[in-house]
Formats: structure tokens, C-alpha cells, sequence
């Protein structure tokens, strides 16, 4: 059952976002070569509490499985769920950091892909690709669309440039819970699916491999890797479907004030 939001829940859901939006841009500040993913996960959780919030993630279970982190931080070859600990960033990582809040009841959730030092072209090209399937999957999120629409638009602009999309994991409603229905696929057909409409407030998030889609779950329960060891991009935005277009509740402006995106560095690698 899809629950349509009421415009004070899309306020409410703003405002998770907007945390969300901020956590993000202080561990980008953080981000360096000799930093533990640990140290990082501290700072995000810290920022989270002072302004009212809590961690989504932490505690988060899937069946004897507890989350034990604030943030999943995901090192090059891991796609998504990686656990924040002792691990050291190193020049030339990509590194995928996802933050969930939960804020006077209603949840954020985005994800933003960086790179530590300076990375590959092709590292780079990978994410300017995932990033801008994203947007061509937002585009989709529009009222009386369906849910294959976008999926569709993401598949196609990933596979046609030759990358992997991971179909095992997928984009989600979100709102009084971190996943609601419905399930949205990364991949699908165009004009298939559930109908999308106005009020309804999804997570899309593309994980991409520069290889195969295929991955592997570690033992620990939550760590998601490519079978092929090839790296992996993953972009995320909250989007609340409407007729005239979609509305992007989450916003990558606080970190692209910190950062240069490695997309931007694909394109001037590319004259
Ligand atoms: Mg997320
Ligand atoms: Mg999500």
C-alpha cells in the first residue's frame, strides 16, 4: 500500500532531508587519504544527534543482522552497506557514503558517491555516468508515470556507456518508514510497473559497477561487493512525485560547496 503525503509530511521529510543534505557536506570536509571510516561515521552520527535527529541506520536490522553504524560507508569494489571501522581511505578510493535520519517521525535518506585525493578517469567516468542516471531517473517521477519509466531511463543510460547495473538492491518509498513501498528498480520497462502519483515520496539510487551488475553479500551480513572486484558508484535522492514534475526533497548543494564532484573531473579529463 503506497501512502500518499500530505504537504506537511513533505515538510517534515524536507527537513530530515536537509540533515541528511548536511551530514553529508561535514564528511565530505572530513574526507582525506589516512582517515578511518570509523572517524567519519563519529562526525556524521555527532551532527545528527545535535540537531535533534537520529541515525537511521543504527541499529537497523534484517534478520539476526543489527547495523551497527550511522553511515554505509562503501570503499571502491563494496557497492553499498559497508560498516564504517578501522578501514584507512586511501588517494585514488571512490568512496559511496549513505546517511539515514529519522526527525520528528519521518526519515531522510541520499547518498553521495566522492573521491579520496584524486582517482582514476575511469573511476571518474563512472561516477559522472551514475550520477547522471540518477537525474535521468528522477526526471521519470512524474504523476501518472510508471515505476518502470524509471528504471528504464536508469538501465539505458547505464548500459548503453557499457557499465554494470546491480539489480539485487533497489530504491524505495520512504516517509514514517526508512522503506516503503514501492520497490524501485534500477532496471525495467518503459510503461510498466506501478503507477506513480502526486504525494508519493521515493528514494531512487542507482548502484552502478564499471563491470558486471553482479554482487556478492559478505558474511557479515550487511557488506555488498561486485563479484568481479570492479568499483561501484552510488548516487541517492529523496523525490516526491507531482503532475507538473518531480520535486527533489534532498539536496547534494551543501556538499557540491565542498567539493569538486568527480563527474566534473571526468568532463575536464575529457577537454
Ligand atoms: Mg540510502
Ligand atoms: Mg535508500
Amino acid at each position: 500500500m503506497v501512502h500518499l503525503k500530505s504537504q506537511r509530511e513533505i515538510e517534515r521529510m524536507r527537513e530530515s532531508a536537509d540533515v541528511v543534505g548536511r551530514a553529508l557536506a561535514l564528511v565530505a570536509e572530513h574526507i582525506r587519504p589516512g582517515v578511518t571510516t570509523r572517524e567519519l561515521d563519529r562526525v556524521a552520527e555527532e551532527f545528527i544527534r545535535d540537531h535533534g535527529g537520529e541515525p537511521a541506520f543504527k541499529g537497523y536490522k534484517v534478520g539476526r543482522h543489527v547495523f551497527p553504524a550511522s553511515l554505509c560507508i562503501s570503499r571502491n569494489d563494496v557497492v553499498v552497506h559497508g560498516i564504517p571501522g578501522s578501514e584507512v581511505l586511501e588517494d585514488g578510493d571512490l568512496v559511496s557514503v549513505d546517511c539515514g535520519v529519522k526527525l520528528n517521525g519521518y526519515y531522510g535518506d541520499s547518498a553521495y558517491t566522492f573521491s579520496v585525493g584524486e582517482i582514476s578517469a575511469e573511476k571518474a567516468e563512472l561516477c559522472r555516468v551514475t550520477y547522471d542516471a540518477l537525474h535521468a531517473g528522477i526526471a521519470q517521477a512524474v504523476h501518472g508515470r510508471r515505476v518502470g519509466d524509471i528504471g528504464y531511463a536508469v538501465q539505458h543510460h547505464c548500459e548503453s556507456r557499457g557499465y554494470g547495473v546491480v539489480r539485487d538492491l533497489v530504491g524505495h518509498g520512504v516517509g514514517r518508514k526508512l522503506h516503503e513501498e514501492p520497490q524501485v528498480p534500477n532496471y525495467g520497462e518503459r510503461g510498466k510497473g506501478k503507477k506513480l502519483k502526486a504525494g508519493m515520496t521515493m528514494c531512487i539510487e542507482p548502484m552502478i559497477n564499471a563491470g558486471t551488475g553482479e554482487v556478492i553479500q559478505e558474511s557479515d551480513g550487511w557488506t555488498i561487493r561486485t563479484a568481479d572486484l570492479a568499483p561501484s558508484a552510488h548516487y541517492e535522492h529523496m523525490v516526491l512525485v507531482q503532475r507538473g514534475g518531480p520535486e527533489v526533497l534532498s539536496t547534494f548543494k551543501y556538499i557540491e560547496a565542498v567539493i569538486d564532484a568527480p563527474y566534473k573531473q571526468a568532463t575536464l579529463s575529457h577537454g
